[in-house]
């Protein structure tokens, strides 16, 4: 089959409520915005899974053949810490409660970011433009949307009028809410507000004396609103109207309905075809809080060191673990699906690193052709990579099979299996070719987790004495057992 053959690939699109047959704008070419991180804090693991999936279709898109120019920002301004356009800026606060500069806060959370990704071995996009260092686009976008009749000013403050552009446009039309059931689920803010309406959402605030980031404007020294940036630099670097726009489920009302609202405001069309989002990634079967101590940080996972998974894992393990569920679906991270997931992942490693030394016979008893296709099938159905890995699995039952000499494979079927394999595995899943050793699974671990074993075997036979002379031998060598509801975990010091 071609290779290159874009009218292949199904795309679920939000705004359709369908999976849509992919078309690009202009034939060759994608254009992808996916809103990036607000980088105040750790990147939180929901959002790695989200830029995942952005990673695997990126580069599914790269190795069609498609010339992918893929924008993905950093907010480093504007995001309060309420949807409703009041709070701190969440950059500012925690500039505030470490006593350092707003900009500190930006730099030690971007470089978090980019080591958390360079990790789990994403590519980086084409463009990582910034908010600061888009406010000049900003202020004109809204002179437009002022000039346009979808803004006015308050008190120095620039507010989008919800209602007046849903006169003659549609506000909802993404998140298909309708104005009317959002005014009656508005609670009114008793004059507290210069909105004219709650719906209302701001694209410049006056900033306050206490606030620093603040930037002059024809209207007062302020910020830009949260949902104005993704506007500004999308349209930016991709053109008014471009193919692909990611972001995670929570961002579809309003952040992303307010974008399609700017853009129609201000250049009369709708920005983007397919609007696309991720599902969120929950632990343990319920929300991921800090709050709640459900919650673990992507650098434990690669240490081990929280108390929800009974061992370290490999980036590559992870990686596998999440593109094991379909980018729509709700992920549940447990230790246990890691475990699993750390199991299929070597045996598909296995699989392909046995491929160099199989023997070759003159017929194969596997059709690769068609099991390429149903690779290329899997992921043209709305990029569905738990359905690619389940067929990638076919081929290595199949591998297995050859090697144990229950199968046959003729040597152009072994070359274009081996090649089909690599492309699937390495440059679209993105997983490396890691060995057991460097995974996490080293000799200190798969040592101390054989002792674990044991010791739970004394225990169940109420030989208490074994059970504590293992765990006391191992503090003895600076091995602390902890006993969980999940199991037993080591630390060591
Ligand atoms: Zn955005």
């Amino acid at each position: 089959m071609p290779l290159y053959d874009h009218q292949n690939i199904k795309i679920y699109n939000t705004l359709s409520g369908e999976k849509d047959i992919f078309k690009s704008i202009n034939a060759g070419y994608v254009g992808m915005y996916v809103c990036g991180p607000t980088v105040y804090s750790n990147v939180h693991l929901g959002n790695v899974r989200t830029f995942m999936s952005f990673d695997v279709i990126y580069r599914y898109l790269l190795h069609l053949g498609y010339k992918v120019r893929y924008v993905r920002n950093i907010t480093d301004a504007g995001h309060l810490e309420n949807d409703a356009d009041v709070g701190e800026d969440r950059i500012a606060k925690k500039a505030r409660l470490e006593e350092i500069e707003p900009m500190e806060v930006v730099q030690r959370y971007t470089v978090d970011f980019h080591n958390i990704l360079n990790t789990f071995n994403f590519l980086p996009p084409s463009i990582e433009p910034t908010a600061t260092g888009h406010i000049i686009e900003q202020i004109e976008l809204i002179k437009t949307i002022i000039e346009n009749g979808f803004a006015y000013e308050v008190n120095g403050s620039v507010y989008f009028d919800v209602h007046k552009y849903n006169e003659s446009k549609n506000y909802g039309i993404l998140s298909k809410r309708k104005l009317e059931d959002l005014i009656h689920n508005t609670r009114e803010l008793d004059g507290q507000s210069d909105k004219k309406n709650p719906q209302d959402f701001a694209l410049w605030k006056k900033a306050e004396p206490q606030h620093i980031m603040r930037w002059p404007s024809p209207w007062s020294d302020g910020f830009p609103g949260w949902h104005l940036e993704c506007t500004a630099m999308s349209t930016k670097y991709l053109g008014d109207r471009f193919d692909i726009h990611g972001g995670g489920m929570d961002l579809k009302f309003p952040h992303h309905e307010c974008e399609i609202a700017q853009n129609e405001a201000a250049k009369n069309q709708s920005p983007v075809n397919y609007w696309m989002h991720a599902n969120m990634l929950i632990m343990n079967g319920k929300k991921m809080a800090k709050s709640t101590g459900n919650f673990i940080l992507p650098n434990e996972i690669f240490s081990g060191k929280n108390p929800h998974i009974t061992k370290a894992y490999s980036p590559s393990v992870a990686r596998f673990f999440m593109l094991q569920a379909h980018y729509r679906s709700i992920l549940d991270f447990t230790n246990d699906g890691l475990l699993a997931s750390e199991k299929g992942f070597f045996k598909l490693l296995d699989a392909i690193n046995l491929m160099d030394g199989l023997p070759t016979a003159s017929t194969s008893t596997f059709l690769v052709s068609d099991w390429k296709q149903r690779c290329y099938d899997a992921m043209n159905d709305d990029f569905n990579t738990p359905i690619l890995i389940a067929t990638l699995f076919e081929a290595v039952k199949f591998i297995n099979q050859v090697k144990d000499e229950s199968a046959t494979i003729s040597k152009d079927d072994l070359s274009e299996l081996k090649s089909t394999m690599h492309s699937f595995v390495f440059d679209i899943l993105g997983l490396e070719n890691v060995t057991k050793e460097d995974s996490g699974t080293d000799k200190l671990s798969s040592a101390v987790e054989l002792l674990i074993q044991l010791r739970q075997e004394a225990r169940a036979n109420k030989d208490f004495a074994m059970s504590d002379k293992i765990r006391n031998e191992l503090a003895a060598a600076g091995i602390q057992l902890k006993d969980g509801k999940e199991g037993t975990t080591f630390s060591t010091n």
